[in-house]
């Protein structure tokens, strides 16, 4: 025996990481009646936390038994600011909520348990290896064996990368605390003296309480301090941090193996959020995987056909829309400048965006 489990069995489907992808995949898997086991390596799921929990309406789609205590605020206003400091303010049509992430991802490692997921946590993933009808999963503690694996293992899924798939080589390192101040809108702010190649963030829990962070591609606790000090005065220690990577891959499956969420960059290259896209894909990733099992089909073409093709037709357009919108954001401080001077049309129009880019308007 190997603590519940016995050393013959082959799980049907072995989930490397308990976040937000991984467990949501996880749990539709075992929900239609297969066997999976979800491995994690830290001790406390949804900790430490690297996101700041800014989701649009669509969450309350995706998840509709979310328990309310999870929604810390809602907001539908946001200030832009250009380099210059001139402000754009934004009115969404549609609620924008912050939520409290941590507890979101212990949410849906619960319903994983609840469906009959199997879960090892305080055990890493080391590696695998493709059998002739299994694949197996070496952890720092034991060894696994499962009919396909799933990476679910972030912006360095050490899955995808044994699995040779080609990862956007640019990234960008996020940090961010809780601060005390005055706040009453979400705040942009951009330029290359704030945060170079993308910007920093203010988002409300509450008139005084907001999480404050930005992410760069160099030096961002340089930046990060410099803008805390800025904005609310005091520089706190960042205690948020991790890494966001975005672009379209070519493939985010093999032979017996598919990457999800952040392992497969499905994230709004403009904000970095990961999220939504990430609950959307978990559901067909997890759908790919029963019907792999079902036609006893896992081959790479069958997967790139049944997972790849079917998440970038729901996503990859918003993907694409995401690259273009970070070039403009990121072009010059000047052009910068002169877009958040649009005044009252420009705000009009862009409130009517859809926040998670999926179609140009929510
Ligand atoms: C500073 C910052 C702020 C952000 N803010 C937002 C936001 O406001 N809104 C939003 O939508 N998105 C935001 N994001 C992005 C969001 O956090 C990610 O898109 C999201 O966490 C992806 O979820 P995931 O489940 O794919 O991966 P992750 O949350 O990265 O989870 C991966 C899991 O795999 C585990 N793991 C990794 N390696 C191993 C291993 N070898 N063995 C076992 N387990 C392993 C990890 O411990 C972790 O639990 C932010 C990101 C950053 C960095």
């Amino acid at each position: 025996m190997t603590g519940d489990f016995l050393q013959d069995d082959i799980f049907d489907v072995i989930v490397i990481g308990a976040a937000v992808a991984g467990s949501r995949t996880a749990g539709i898997i075992a929900e239609s009646g297969r066997s999976v086991l979800l491995i994690e390596e830290n001790t406390n799921v949804g900790h430490p936390c690297k996101c700041t929990g800014l989701v649009s309406w669509r969450i309350k789609e995706l998840l509709p038994t979310m328990p309310e205590k999870l929604f810390v605020n809602t907001v539908q206003e946001a200030r832009f600011y250009s380099p210059k400091g001139r402000g754009l303010l934004l009115k969404s049509k549609k609620p924008v909520y912050v939520i409290d992430r941590p507890g979101l991802d212990k949410y849906l490692f619960d319903l994983a348990q609840e469906a009959g997921v199997q879960t090892k946590i305080n055990e890493k993933f080391v590696s695998y290896e493709m059998k002739e009808d299994h694949v197996e999963v070496k952890t720092d503690r034991d060894t696994y064996r499962g009919k396909i694996i799933i990476g679910a293992d972030g912006a360095n899924s050490p899955v995808g990368k044994q699995a040779g798939l080609k990862y956007p080589e640019t990234y960008l390192v996020g940090v961010q605390t809780t601060a005390k101040g005055k706040f009453d809108k979400v705040e942009l702010w951009f330029g290359s003296e704030v945060s170079p190649k993308f910007f920093a963030w203010v988002v409300p829990e509450n008139e005084n309480v907001a999480r404050i962070g930005l992410a760069t591609d160099r030096n961002a606790s340089k930046y990060y301090e410099k803008f805390l000090s800025d904005r609310v005065g005091d520089f706190v220690k960042p205690d948020v941090g991790g890494i966001i990577r975005f672009g379209l891959m070519d493939r985010t499956s093999d032979d017996r193996l598919m990457v999800v969420g952040d392992a497969a960059c499905q994230v709004k290259p403009y904000s970095g959020g990961g999220i939504v896209m990430g609950l959307i894909s978990s559901k067909v990733c997890a759908e790919a995987a029963l019907k792999s099992l079902k036609h006893k089909e896992f081959g790479r073409k069958f997967l790139v056909d049944n997972y790849d093709k079917k998440w970038k037709a729901k996503i990859g357009g918003g993907i694409k829309r995401g690259l273009a919108l970070n070039k403009i954001l990121n072009s010059s401080d000047r052009s910068l400048d002169m877009m958040m001077s649009a005044g009252r049309i420009g705000s009009k129009l862009l409130g009517k965006m859809d926040m998670d880019l999926i179609n140009y308007f929510a």
